[in-house]
């Protein structure tokens, strides 16, 4: 997609501080951290919302998982855990229309995501 900020990472319009990357699947550290350790996992392939995902493409998400256990073996974190945030449409407050899935760790999180 053109004008889709991801979309611009993926391709190296828009640089970015890559941790993880294989054929389907990119990591790169989030611009605006909200943690100590702060990483958006997004397929490669635009897909906007989760809602958007059909069956075809489901078999990302099992890769996007995969990609999750080995970042979190690389950034040394898969013990001291980490929280993994998605949101989809306009009450999640989703800025970016491309999936990706947050994962924050670095720190003691608070008891409750904010709603
Ligand atoms: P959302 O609110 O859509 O779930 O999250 C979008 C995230 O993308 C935000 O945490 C924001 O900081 C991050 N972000 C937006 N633009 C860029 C960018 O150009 N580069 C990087 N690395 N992160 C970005
Ligand atoms: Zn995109």
């Amino acid at each position: 997609m053109d004008d889709c900020i991801f979309c611009k990472i993926i391709n190296g319009q828009i640089p970015s501080e890559k941790v993880y990357e294989d054929d389907e699947i990119l990591a790169f550290k989030d611009i605006k951290p909200s943690a100590p350790i702060h990483i958006l996992v997004i397929p490669k392939k635009h897909i906007s919302t989760l809602m958007e995902i059909n069956e075809e493409d489901m078999y990302l998400m099992e890769k996007i998982m995969k990609a999750i256990h080995k970042i979190a073996k690389q950034q040394g974190i898969e013990k001291s855990g980490f929280r993994l945030i998605a949101s989809c449409g306009p009450d999640s407050g989703q800025e970016v229309m491309h999936i990706h899935f947050h994962l924050l760790a670095g720190k003691k999180m608070g008891p409750k995501i904010v709603a």
